[in-house]
């Protein structure tokens, strides 16, 4: 593969990376949560592509990036519940887990096999104007290797995918930080989530008006995000910590904090929420290998949950 190209997201360069979408090849572009690696959702070969550039294990399913609910409805069945989630929070930081259409083209390997498929319609602006100028399904996960923390910036792309992608769309800073918040709806079951994210839990519930379900015990995770080490730095996790220890570098949290690096020195989780894999990004590049990040304590409300849920698999042992 020649070197990967980093297009501005102006009309010529939205043109060039749709082009490229078109004729199969992979794209990484900015989505409102990370950086997506996408690639045509109806093309077998392109899907390969994305497992074989990340490294990903065949059973873990991508999630479909679509222009609006009118093309999501094209791909799978939306019960009420997931009609009204989509009004209230699309374009967005939610993914819906939904019955797929036997007959809506989409890669077999997109889903892994499942009846089901993941959707999502993204917010970004250059999100958008790609679905709209490829104006077909993209299918997209975070564009890392597998296991490895999230990007959200086209540096973070480039430092793990670049000269195994065709293009990076070179969007900026992603401004929630967090992958999206999924959950999975099938007619007759409560809904259930299957990872918190970028839309906290709470508003989601407020929609439904019922509390959202934890996924049951099965063969194999029902959202691989649910692998106990995922997201992880090089540098091992410290979790809760009071202070740091001798030669550890210091991830605080809020004002009365002396961190080497904060995730807010306002104490606000949004704003943690954007910082927090850069900043782990940023560690790993300051720390000797084996080196320890003390992370400081985060509440365990909104986004919080989220946050404390990827430090935990980023701080797991590894596999
Ligand atoms: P990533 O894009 O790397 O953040 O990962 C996408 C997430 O969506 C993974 O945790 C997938 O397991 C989940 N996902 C995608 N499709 C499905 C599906 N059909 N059923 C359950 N989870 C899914
Ligand atoms: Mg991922």
């Amino acid at each position: 593969m020649p070197e990967t190209l980093r297009l501005v997201p102006d009309p010529a360069g939205i043109a060039r990376a749709a082009a490229l979408l078109a004729r199969g090849a992979l794209v990484a572009f900015p989505t409102e949560t990370v950086y997506g690696l996408g690639g045509d959702a109806r093309s077998d070969a392109a899907v390969a592509a994305i497992f074989a550039a990340k490294g990903r294990p065949a059973f873990n399913p991508l999630i479909v990036h679509v222009a609006d609910a009118q093309a999501a409805a094209a791909l799978a069945h939306l019960p009420p519940e997931a009609e009204r989630l989509a009004a209230a929070f699309w374009p967005g930081p939610l993914t819906l887990v939904l019955p797929a259409r036997a007959a809506a083209g989409l890669a077999p390997r997109v889903a892994a096999g499942l009846p089901s498929v993941a959707l999502r319609v993204p917010a970004h602006p250059v999100a958008r104007a790609l679905l709209s100028a490829f104006g077909g399904p993209v299918a997209a996960p975070s564009a890392n290797p597998s296991g490895r923390i999230s990007p959200t910036r086209a540096g973070h792309v480039m430092a793990g995918l670049g000269g195994r992608i065709a293009a990076v769309l070179d969007g900026g800073a992603c401004p929630v930080g967090l992958e999206s918040t999924i959950v999975a709806l099938a007619p007759g079951a409560p809904p259930v989530l299957l990872r918190p994210g970028g839309l906290p839990a709470e508003r989601i519930e407020a929609v439904l008006g019922r509390p959202l379900g934890a996924p049951g015990a099965g063969p194999r995770p029902a959202a691989p995000g649910q692998l106990a080490s995922h997201y992880a730095p090089a540098a091992r996790l410290r979790l809760n910590a009071a202070e740091a220890g001798q030669g550890e570098l210091r991830l605080g949290f809020g004002p009365g904090d002396s961190p080497d690096l904060n995730l807010s020195p306002a104490g606000d989780l949004e704003e943690a929420a954007a910082n927090l894999f850069h900043l782990l990004h940023e560690a790993d590049r300051r720390l000797p290998p084996g080196g320890v990040i003390a992370v400081a304590p985060l509440p365990e409300t909104g986004l919080g949950r989220a946050l404390n849920d990827r430090l935990r698999r980023a701080a797991a042992p590894r596999g």
